[in-house]
């Protein structure tokens, strides 16, 4: 049974933050492909995120770009309000932005604590909380935030990344409890590790070591974590809430 608050015939408005690139750009073309109109969201790299809406609308579906730092509540604020001047809601935020800065704790410095939570932790706080009293009003939405294997388990050189990432999960599963009763789900996903830029970053050496831990005996692609999003963002995951799907490929069993 599909939600009372929704048009029948098209599905809702969807947002994903960091979607010029990596498992954000695959998570906007695969909930288009399934029939949403998204909003790409980014920082910088404007030439990708125009990419990834050319491919989209080649597709015959609808993007369009919009460009700020969600760690900035100020910036991101007024972005959502210019994006909410369409009259038809955003029923789906995805929290996918996000950034590395690693380093030993002894050698770590307050910017490289503070840039990551920043945009991993707070950059959800203020991409949701604007959208989140129209949700509960319309009984609906879906929220899906992106944590990560290391949020779950810890990773030495990142204590800032894990630190976020935890948060996220607490994040999604206190506000899973407030959203149930109006409709709204806030789910997690963990992705293990993905072959985007942020991972071929990282030394070959590292990789190949990084792989190896690793039963399925490959990195992930970002369009395996791009369907379980559509998943919990359809009506059929409508029982789904306060949930993390964990997708590590076996490297870290919950
Ligand atoms: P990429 O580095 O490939 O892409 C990051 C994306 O986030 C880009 O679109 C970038 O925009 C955008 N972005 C970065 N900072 C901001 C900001 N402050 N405001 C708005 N957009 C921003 O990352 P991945 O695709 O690898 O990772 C996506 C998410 O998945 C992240 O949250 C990451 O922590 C998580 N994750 C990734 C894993 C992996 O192995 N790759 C594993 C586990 C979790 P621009 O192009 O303009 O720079």
């Amino acid at each position: 049974m599909s939600s009372p608050s929704k048009d029948e015939n098209t599905l809702p408005r969807a947002l994903i933050t960091g979607s010029s690139r990596g498992i954000g750009a695959a998570v906007a073309e695969t909930l288009a492909a399934a029939g949403h109109p998204v909003i790409i969201n980014y920082r910088s790299r404007a030439d990708a995120a125009e990419e990834v809406a050319e491919r989209i609308r080649a597709a015959g579906g609808e993007a369009v770009l919009s460009a700020f730092d969600v760690g900035d509540a100020e910036a991101t604020g007024a972005a959502l309000s210019a994006l909410l001047e369409d009259p038809r809601p955003i029923g789906v935020v995805v929290n996918n932005a996000g950034i590395t800065r690693d380093g030993m704790f002894h050698k770590m410095t307050p910017q490289q604590w503070k840039e990551v939570i920043d945009t991993n932790l707070t950059g959800i706080f203020n991409m949701t909380h604007p959208l989140w009293t129209g949700m509960r009003e319309r009984g609906f939405g879906r929220v899906v935030n992106i944590s990560s294997i290391n949020g779950q388990k810890g990773q030495m050189g990142q204590a800032n990344y894990s630190a976020a990432k935890a948060g996220d999960l607490g994040f999604t599963k206190a506000l899973a409890q407030e959203g149930a009763f109006k409709g709204v789900t806030v789910n997690a996903i963990c992705p293990g590790y993905i072959g985007t830029d942020m991972v071929m970053a990282v030394p070959e050496k590292v990789r190949e070591s990084i792989v190896a831990q690793i039963p399925v005996g490959r990195l992930g692609t970002p369009e395996e974590i791009a369907r379980c999003v559509v998943f919990l963002a359809s009506d059929d995951a409508g029982f789904i809430t306060g949930s993390t799907i964990t997708a590590n490929g076996g490297q870290f069993v919950v």
